[in-house]
Parts: C-alpha cells; structure tokens; sequence
C-alpha cells in the first residue's frame, strides 16, 4: 500500500472522483494501520490457548487450536474497495488463508491494479484476484468455500447466501442499510453539525456507516438546519460543485437513483438539490420534514441526501428506530449520559456512537459488523483474523484416565456407572 499509494489514490479518483486525501483519509490510513497491527500481533492471536486450571479435566491437557479455515472468498463493493479488500485480506493472511478476492465491476481501475500488484507482493498461488460481473460471481459461488466474506447490498447478499448453502460454504455477510442519526437539544450543535456533515459526505454519501437520515425535535429543527447551512458554507466555501474535496456519485445509475429519489421527495428541501449528470455530481441535499413513508425514507439513500425526521420528543425516534430494521450504525449527539445509556440499552445496532459518526470503523480493538438486516459476522483487527480462523477443539487423554473412565464402557449397569 506504501509503495503504490498514489496509484490507489488515482484509481479511487477515476473510479469515483474522490479527492486524493479523502481516499488517504478513509481507506489507506486504516488499512495500513490494519496490516501493521495484523502483523505485530499475529503471534499472540495465533497462540493455541490451554483451557484454565479444572481439577475436572486438566489432565485431558484441553486446547483452543488456532487454524486457517483454508480458502476464502472475499466479494467487494464499489464504495470503499480498498478498506474492503485490503483490510481483511491483511487479516486472512494472518489466519493463514489463501484468498480470492472479487472486486466490484464498478471499480475497474481499483480492479485492474489490484490485478496488477497482488502478484509481485504475494504468491499468486495463494492469494489471486477475479475481476468480472455476475456470470464470474455465479462461476465462483458453484465453488466450495472455506469462508465467504460478502460485503455489499442486502439484495445481492440473499444471492450469495443462497448459492452458498448448495456447497455449505461458511458466509460473513457485511451490509448496509439506513443509519439513524439522533440528534438531542442538548447537544453541542456546531460540533454535531460539523460530524454528521462530515460522515454524510464523506465519498458523497457512499459509506455504509454514513448517518442514513436525522431525527431531531420539532422545536430544535430550525436552529440544526442553521447549524448545517453553516458547516456547508466553511467545508465547501465556494459551493460543493467547485469544491476538490467533494466526490462524485459512482455512475449514472446511482446518480438517477438519488436524484429520483430527491426529485420524489414530499419533504421541503431547504439546502442544496442541485445535480449534474455530466459529472455524476449532486449537491449536499438538506430534506426537511420527511415522513417514514417518504421516498428518501425507504431505501439506504447512499448519497448526498440528508432527510430530516421530526419528532415530538426522544421516545418517538427510539420507537421510530426500532420500528425498522436493525441498523449497521447508530449515532446520537447529546451532552446527557443518562440519555446515552437510554438510547444503548433500547435499541440495537451493529455500532453506536455518541457525538461521532462514522469514526468508530478506524478504531483499534473495536469490532466491525451488522445485526440482523445489516449484516452478520466482524471483521478488523483480532475479530477480522477470528473470522477467518477456526477454533479446533484438542484434547490429549493418558492411558492412565481409563481407570476413571472405565464406568462408560458396555455392558452398562448403573454401579458401574457411579464408580
Ligand atoms: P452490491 O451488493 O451491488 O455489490 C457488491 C458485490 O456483489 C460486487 O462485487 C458485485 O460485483 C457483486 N454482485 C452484484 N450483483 C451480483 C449478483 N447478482 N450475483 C452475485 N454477485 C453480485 O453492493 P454495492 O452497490 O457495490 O455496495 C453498496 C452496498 O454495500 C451498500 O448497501 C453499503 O452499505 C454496503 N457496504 C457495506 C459495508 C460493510 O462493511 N458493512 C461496507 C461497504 C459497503
């Protein structure tokens, strides 16, 4: 990765017009840190672990092995492939697992030099990529995995599951969905403008911890979307449009589909809106008023689009919350803690963070992964190599034992069976 930054930037930047320092930012960064942390302590992971002191059984000498689960397949989305692809293929590599990793048909450039460098840095007959489109995925899933890792939509994983329950192939599956940002009256309000703004527009909205959708109380509203006009104005002085620190959408279709779905909206768009096909760009879109049946409210929005949800007070967004599917993240902006631990203890998430979004994916130590429609199974750090481990149960019984363990043996009698 430290060799060929600057061609991953470039190929992050044609594939999705995403500034160089965004790309350094949010996919080389970690995934650097990831390999670096893989390696100093793959020792220690990979240690078989001897069960603690049991009169009961220590003499069995019972042990945790630590495996490879063998050959792994990694299927890739477009909006962060580098982080996607490279952070657990560090983590593979320590399980000690061959990979094949299956880039997204819409990042080619990412694709190609993949393709181009994997080989002069690992042996290809361990570690290979297979870039292609569905017939190539259908091709791979006729195959026996050890494990598959999909990461990407929910549509496309129920495909995945179910060509892998032929082979009985083990699957992760890394998702997406609406992540509900709530935002308390007390929060601090220019920092909370400042972090939702930064993780919705981070790759223009295509991540797939970015906060989905606000909920906020009715009174509190208009002083958030003054706050938000504002943040706009210092991240983008002189509109988004003209802006090199703004991305672009991935293609056309994603970029009809957001526009559709701004165009569709019944909420009152009170920032932005503006889009240009010529450039897949769309404008940071401020939605406010929008209701649970509105268009920007069905789907994971997966753009620049931030709908604001109104609410009479904070049991509302809980209830509303936990009327939908269970969220990859859950952000809340709040100076209480007895609030925080009421938003913890009563909803469920893959993730929550408070008075953050988006951040917790690059922290050492935390597991990343979804719950129910968002996903199931971790990946990064320690959680990425057990992922790709498995955990051989050993025991080592002496001779000696069967003067105890005699009892078991046919003919059964219940005298003997005490003894
Ligand atoms: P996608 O589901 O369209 O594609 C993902 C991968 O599946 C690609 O490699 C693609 O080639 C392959 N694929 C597409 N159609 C297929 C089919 N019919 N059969 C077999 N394989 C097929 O996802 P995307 O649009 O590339 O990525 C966006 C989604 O990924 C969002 O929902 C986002 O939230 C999610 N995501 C999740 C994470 C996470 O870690 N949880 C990270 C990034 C993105």
């Amino acid at each position: 990765m430290q060799d060929n930054m600057e061609a991953f930037q470039e190929a992050a930047k044609l594939d999705l017009g995403r500034p160089y320092v965004e790309t350094k930012l949010i996919e080389i960064g970690p995934v650097v840190a990831e390999a670096k942390i893989a390696f100093e302590r793959v020792d220690k992971w990979a240690a078989h672990d001897r069960l603690p002191f049991d009169l009961a059984w220590f003499p069995l000498k019972p042990t945790v092995r630590k495996e490879p689960k063998g050959v792994v397949l990694m299927v890739v989305p477009f909006n962060l492939p580098i982080w996607i692809a490279i952070g657990p293929l560090a983590s593979a590599i320590a399980a000690g697992c061959a990979v094949a990793i299956k880039p997204s048909e819409l990042t080619p450039h990412f694709g190609a030099l993949l393709a181009e460098l994997l080989p002069k840095y690992l042996d290809p007959t361990l570690y290979t990529v297979v870039n292609g489109t569905v017939p190539q995925v259908g091709a791979l899933l006729d195959l026996q995995w050890d494990h598959i890792l999909y990461t990407g939509g929910g549509r496309v994983a129920r495909i995945i599951l179910s060509a892998a329950a032929k082979t009985l192939s083990p699957v992760s599956t890394e998702l997406g969905g609406k992540s509900p940002c709530i935002v308390n009256s007390d929060c601090d309000l220019r920092l909370a403008a400042r972090r939702i703004l930064w993780g919705k527009l981070c790759n223009a909205g295509q991540v797939c911890t970015a906060p989905d959708y606000v909920l906020v109380q009715r009174d509190f509203a208009p002083k958030l979307v003054d706050a938000f006009k504002a943040t706009l104005q210092e991240f983008y002085p002189g509109g988004a449009a003209k802006s090199d620190s703004y991305s672009r959408m991935i293609n056309h279709s994603h970029f009809k589909r957001v526009q559709g779905l701004i165009e569709s909206t019944r909420g009152h768009i009170v920032y932005g809106g503006g889009t240009n096909e010529d450039t897949l760009f769309i404008e940071p879109t401020l939605v406010l008023n929008v209701h649970h049946d509105d268009p920007l409210m069905q789907e994971e929005i997966f753009g620049p689009a931030l709908p604001i949800v109104l609410v009479d007070n904070m049991d509302e967004a809980l209830e509303f919350i936990n009327s939908r599917d269970h969220p990859l993240a859950l952000y809340a902006f709040t100076r209480s803690s007895e609030f925080k631990e009421k938003v913890a203890n009563n909803t469920q998430s893959g993730a929550i963070s408070f008075n953050e979004t988006i951040f917790h994916a690059a922290v050492d130590g935390l597991p990343f992964g979804g719950i129910g429609a968002s996903g199931s199974g971790w990946h990064t750090g320690k959680f990425g190599f057990d992922t790709f481990t498995h955990l051989r149960a050993q025991i080592d019984a002496p001779g000696w034992m069967e003067f105890i363990l005699k009892g078991r043996n046919p003919p059964y009698s219940e005298e003997k069976a005490k003894a």
